[in-house]
């Protein structure tokens, strides 16, 4: 199987009844670039941009995040790169900035939140990515970067991202890039037809995605077992996203855990999701999972999954995949 799947992982996944699939790579630290190159991912759909954040002791200067983003650019050569603006609080913390104790960190002020509050610093991140795309520009004639926002809950605060972005671009005389929203709140899946008129992509984080629904902490000891992604809650809000996105035209991506575990990942390809951004060692693996199923077939069962009611339900129909060929 790894012979198979090693000589066949720099091709494009597509069912056997030819629906593609895009697999691309989750980065959460600069050397993790290269190793999505070398496993045949088609870019990154998730760079997790707080390690420049947590690292250092202060604010990184603009220079240094244009540095690092270049630089991943280049180990990518040129494919698809997807950054996140920083998701800082929660499970984040970052030692330097001042953030009030909150009895709830999950619930308080991490991620866009986060960023509105230090404003300032959110629009020199925006400039960095945009000074990096303006560098690649000239020097590659094309732009791979997107942008993407974490922890969007409301319209409003997508739109105010929008907002600040464009601000930074037109200052720069930067190339328009796409920009989309996390879907990763309930909300925010819950008025997805209403985002899906105004971003251009979106991507599910299923791991948050996962503990807002259930409202199980996906850290705590106790819980994080039974917080998994199998209920059919989750997967009627990524249903719901889907069908928003592709009814206007736009794309999906999934860039939480659920994408990288083979049997989760079949499931979600049957929700409609068009992109897996998964952990890059897992990339061969899930492309070759992908190549050996039925789209139509993967999709009748997903439609199966929406009907049940547990998780265990959920898990029990996708233990065999022999249906699925
Ligand atoms: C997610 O929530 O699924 C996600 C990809 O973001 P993070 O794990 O960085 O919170
Ligand atoms: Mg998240």
């Amino acid at each position: 199987l790894r012979a198979v799947e090693n000589e066949k992982k720099f091709e494009p996944a597509q069912t056997l009844d030819g629906h593609r699939v895009k697999v691309v790579g989750n980065i959460a630290q600069p050397d993790e670039a290269a190793s999505v190159t070398t496993q045949g991912g088609e870019g990154a759909g998730l760079l997790r941009t707080e390690f420049l954040f947590e690292a250092s002791e202060s604010e990184p200067s603009v220079d240094e995040q244009v540095t690092v983003q270049k630089n991943i650019v280049t180990d990518l050569a040129h494919r698809q790169l997807v950054v996140r603006t920083a998701d800082i609080g929660g499970d984040k913390p970052v030692s330097w900035l001042s953030m009030a104790p909150e009895d709830n960190p999950f619930l308080g002020v991490r991620g866009i939140r986060l960023s509105f509050k230090h404003e300032a610093m959110f629009c020199r991140q925006l400039e960095a990515i945009y000074r990096a795309a303006i560098w690649q520009q000239q020097s590659a004639q094309q732009c791979s970067l997107h942008i993407l926002f974490p922890m969007i809950a409301k319209l409003s605060e997508w739109r105010k991202a929008r907002d600040l972005a464009e601000q930074v671009r037109s200052q720069l005389n930067a190339p328009v890039l796409p920009l989309g929203v996390m879907i990763e709140v309930p909300s925010a899946a819950l008025i997805a037809e209403q985002l899906a008129q105004e971003v251009d992509f979106f991507s599910i984080g299923s791991n948050d995605l996962t503990q807002y629904t259930l409202a199980m902490d996906r850290l705590h000891p106790e819980l994080c077992h039974e917080a998994d992604s199998y209920h059919p809650a989750l997967l009627r809000l990524i249903e719901m996203t889907t069908c928003a996105a592709h009814k206007h035209g736009k794309w999906v991506g999934v860039c939480g855990n659920m994408a990288s575990d083979p049997a989760l990942a079949m499931l979600l390809v049957g929700l409609g999701v068009d992109e897996l951004s998964v952990s890059p060692a897992s990339v061969p693996s899930i492309k070759n999972s992908i190549r050996s199923v039925s789209y139509t077939k993967l999709q009748q069962k997903a439609q199966k999954a929406l009907q049940l009611g547990s998780s265990d339900a959920v898990m029990a129909l996708y233990q065999n995949h022999d249906d699925l060929v």
